[in-house]
């Protein structure tokens, strides 16, 4: 069987791990935490990184620091992930769901301005499959109307717009560490990226329950009190032990994702040009992080069968995901501004190949002929 998905290990991680445990500490904001951080702050370029328990806790902590009020407006891709749309829901917004590009699966940035309307206050750009949204086009947008633009990095850690890291571009970014994106937290996990200097004390006392302890503990202040709402948004320090493993091979994940997608791609390219798929286009703009490869097939009915031939052939392929404005907490909690001209009708076409930091080359071999077998 080849699995869809296996968790990222590289080797390293059980040593880091027993080194936190060695160390008498393990909660939140340890060494490796604060490795972690400033890893990533320096690598991609952010004023301040935090790391959190996962993506979803970092986009509900954005929510809570953007200030997002019961009627308020977030504008948001309807081909996503739910935790998207529920953070902000949690404090009572409406989500307005706008159509997606076919090329890429990303916001339609052309659509996006016809949605907006006095309540909006955010843009959510969700970065599929690690490619960036047109963020030139959508920051311009927010500057204009006076909106925040929050990025769903979650599965574009290592993804460049223009030459600026994915995450650092919008006023607050998010990443996911789950073992299904390119690196993992040992399962679960998750950094904010602060990169509005002005949020960055406010995300450290939401983050620390309401409390200025991360003050207390860099000894700016004599004791720590209640200042704020909040959660407890810090990720355990064995967690990060996990996740400083995975950083210090980033380039080596990277590299070996990006060479499995190259070769899906071109061995592929035959069907696209027989006219029997569709591939991922990445635009010019974009350098990407191979978080994902896709397929997009005729119809509903072709991705069916395909993936039941790949079973039978012992190979897992998945499909995401059922459009948000379609389900029942989408219909409760949102709206589609416009047309859905290609949501509903590309996510019912495409499926997702194995691609994993340990796929070895002969088994992707073996999903590479077991689908060209497909349509032969
Ligand atoms: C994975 C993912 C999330 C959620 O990440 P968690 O770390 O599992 O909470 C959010 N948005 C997108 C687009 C994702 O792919």
């Amino acid at each position: 069987m080849i699995p869809f998905n296996a968790p990222p290990v590289v080797g390293t991680e059980i040593d880091y791990m027993q080194a936190a445990i060695s160390s008498g500490k393990l909660c939140g904001d340890g060494g490796f935490t604060h490795r972690c951080q400033q890893w990533m702050e320096q690598r991609f370029t952010s004023p301040k990184v935090l790391l959190t328990p996962s993506c979803t806790a970092s986009l509900e902590m954005a929510a809570m620091l953007l200030d997002i009020k019961p009627g308020d407006e977030v504008i948001m891709p309807s081909f996503n992930f739910v935790s998207t749309a529920n953070a902000f829901v949690l404090r009572g917004a409406t989500v307005v769901f706008v159509d997606v590009r076919p090329d890429t699966m990303n916001i339609d940035e052309s659509k996006i301005e016809a949605a907006i309307t006095e309540r909006t206050r955010v843009i959510v750009p969700v970065h599929y499959a690690g490619v960036a949204c047109e963020m030139d086009s959508i920051m311009a947008l927010a500057q204009q109307y006076n909106l925040l633009v929050v990025e769903d990095a979650a599965q574009g850690m290592m993804s460049t717009y223009k030459g600026q890291a994915l995450g650092t571009i919008g006023h607050i970014g998010c990443f996911s560490f789950h073992e299904t994106k390119n690196y993992t937290a040992g399962g679960e996990g998750g950094a904010i990226l602060v990169n509005d200097p002005t949020l960055v004390d406010r995300a450290e006392v939401i983050r620390e329950k309401g409390t200025n302890r991360s003050q207390f503990f860099r000894g700016q202040v004599d004791k720590y009190t209640w200042r704020d709402i909040g959660s407890s948004y810090l990720m355990s320090d064995l967690q990060a032990a996990y996740l400083w493993g995975q950083l210090e091979a980033a380039d080596r994940i990277n590299q070996r994702r990006l060479s499995l997608w190259k070769q899906y791609y071109d061995s592929l390219l035959p069907l696209v040009k027989a006219g029997r798929i569709a591939l991922p286009s990445i635009p010019a703009a974009c350098v990407h992080n191979a978080h994902m490869f896709y397929i997009k097939l005729r119809d509903i009915e072709d991705r069916t069968a395909f993936i039941d031939s790949l079973k039978a052939a012992g190979i897992m392929s998945v499909f995401h995901y059922i459009p948000l404005h379609t389900c029942p907490a989408g219909e409760q909690f949102g709206r589609f501004a416009g047309e859905d001209r290609y949501t509903s009708q590309e996510s019912a076409r495409l499926v997702r190949l194995p691609l994993f930091y340990t796929l070895s080359d002969a088994d992707q071999y073996r999903v590479i002929n077991s689908v060209l077998g497909f349509f032969a």
